[in-house]
């Protein structure tokens, strides 16, 4: 089963992904956890995403196929796959189906988060990760037990730059010009386009996520 999880930044796609994939153990496809870690290692490609992604722009999108051809080749073909924050454009979608079907795989489903802006606006300027596994956590919704330390590994949590006020609003711009085309893009899909109201608890958000990827297996 290949998901993609779609919505604008800062609806929990990391924390739901993250809690899904180990239940069903899936692999989480985080571009955006890839990208990070490339950066920390200091690879050709960290440095190649690094100003794209300080100034809340998109990296190019031969690079990121290239990252996900790459990372794809190492997880086996009976593995479920959750996509979060890819595709990020109609470009790395056509790329998708392509590197897909080279391995015998198409998208079998889409869910797509949504919540007003404030709401994710909120999120974002309180949520806190883990730079070691990439766990996500909220200082409002969904809290570490212990302040600064991830529950999962026991690395400390960050506060993301991009997380910065300014960066957020032109993460959102980019989400609404670049990436929200592809809610119709995927709606004249074959695969079906569950959507879920994510300005809920986390819990709640979960069973409906949930339940929409049960209905794709
Ligand atoms: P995320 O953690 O998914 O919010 O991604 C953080 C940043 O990484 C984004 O603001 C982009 O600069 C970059 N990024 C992550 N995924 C992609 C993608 N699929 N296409 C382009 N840029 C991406």
């Amino acid at each position: 089963m290949v998901v993609i999880l779609l919505g604008p930044p800062g609806v929990g796609k990391g924390t739901q992904a993250v809690r899904l994939a180990e239940e069903l153990y899936a692999a989480h496809v985080s571009t955006g956890d890839l990208l990070r870690t490339a950066r920390r290692e200091g690879t050709e490609l960290g440095k190649k995403a690094q100003e794209y992604m300080d100034g809340g722009e998109l990296v190019p999108d031969d690079v990121i196929l290239a990252l996900v051809r790459e990372h794809l080749a190492g997880i086996a073909p009976e593995t479920d796959v959750l996509f979060d924050g890819f595709p990020r454009t109609t470009v790395q979608a056509t790329g998708l189906r392509t590197v897909l079907t080279e391995v015998g795989r198409e998208v079998d489903g889409v869910v797509l988060l949504e919540a007003p802006d404030e709401a994710l606006v909120k999120r974002l300027s309180g949520r806190r990760s883990c730079p070691d596994c990439g766990a996500v956590y909220n200082v409002y919704s969904n809290p570490a037990g212990v302040e600064d330390t991830c529950d999962r590994c026991g690395g400390s949590l960050v506060h993301r730059a991009d997380d910065a006020p300014d960066t957020v609003s032109r993460r959102l711009e980019v989400y609404r010009e670049q990436t929200a085309p592809l809610v119709s893009y995927y709606e004249s899909d074959p695969a079906p386009l569950a959507r879920v109201r994510a300005d809920r608890s986390v819990d709640e958000v979960y069973g409906d996520f949930r339940t929409a990827v049960e209905g794709v297996r």
